[in-house]
């Protein structure tokens, strides 16, 4: 695998790529199974992987998210060569916003609501960073994760309004056996808490309404943002301590 911190470095790869297709995986790190799926399917489907490692700091509305955001670069890249990914493109800020953020892309409808209306700015940061990445990389695929539904739509969205060229593959939620969606910050969460954690994804693929499963929430000790239908899929943002968790299923009929 190679590792690549510029622009510069990854156009004198690309050259050798001309009629072979690149897949692509946007990650912030502390790599878990979730993206390993994503990183698979890439493989599977491609004949060259690019998986990106930036911790964003515009997508962050809240400062101790990002101080404590988990950073495991050397295992990250171990893990990779272990899966055979081609290449690794980690930049650093200056690198990525040589404008330092005063260009933007910013969405008006699906990013003020669920995750936007609870975390302002953060869509504005995720769309900017994933067209700066795929105006460098230029894959042919990118793969997201639907445990960030509305991101992936949003990115998907963005392709379509913006005529670019890359296929967006929304790919399924890779869960604990318990229900728990495995996410890096998960491993904030004392062992008590990730006990706890996997009623957000009972309840949500329960047949309670919205209100009683706020109520189960907050009697199961968390700190509830919403809970939320939106295109046929239940979406729910709640705190256990300072860890905060989201999940979103596709709604059963019944529901
Ligand atoms: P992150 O590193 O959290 O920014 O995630 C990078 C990509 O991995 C995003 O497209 C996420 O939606 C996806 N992802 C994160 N967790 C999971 C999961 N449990 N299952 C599937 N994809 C995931």
């Amino acid at each position: 695998m190679k590792i690549i911190k510029t622009v510069q470095a990854w156009r004198a790869e690309q050259v050798k790529f001309k009629n072979q297709s690149i897949g692509f995986v946007p990650t912030m790190g502390h790599l878990h199974a979730g993206h390993m799926s994503l990183i698979e399917k890439s493989l599977h489907n491609n004949n060259i992987t690019v998986v990106s490692i930036f911790v964003n700091p515009t997508q962050f509305n809240n400062q101790e998210d990002l101080d404590h955001y988990p950073i495991t670069l050397e295992q990250d890249i171990e893990l990779l060569k272990a899966h055979k990914v081609d290449y690794l493109f980690c930049p650093d800020y200056s690198e990525l916003y040589p404008d330092d953020y005063t260009y933007n892309v910013s969405e008006k409808k699906l990013s003020r609501i669920l995750e936007g209306e609870h975390r302002p700015g953060h869509f504005d940061g995720v769309l900017t960073v994933v067209l700066k990445l795929l105006n460098i990389i230029e894959p042919d695929n990118i793969y997201m994760g639907e445990k960030d539904y509305q991101q992936a739509e949003l990115i998907k969205q963005m392709t379509m309004a913006f005529f670019m060229r890359t296929n967006v593959e929304i790919c399924t939620t890779a869960r604990q056996k318990d229900g728990l969606a495995l996410s890096s910050r998960n491993s904030h969460l004392t062992k008590q808490q990730l006990e706890q954690a996997s009623v957000m994804h009972k309840l949500i693929n329960s047949h309670l309404t919205l209100t009683e499963i706020k109520t189960e929430l907050v009697a199961s000790g968390f700190k509830v943002d919403y809970v939320e239908d939106y295109n046929n899929r239940r979406f729910a943002a709640a705190w256990l301590g300072k860890v905060r968790l989201i999940d979103n299923v596709k709604k059963s009929h019944s529901k």
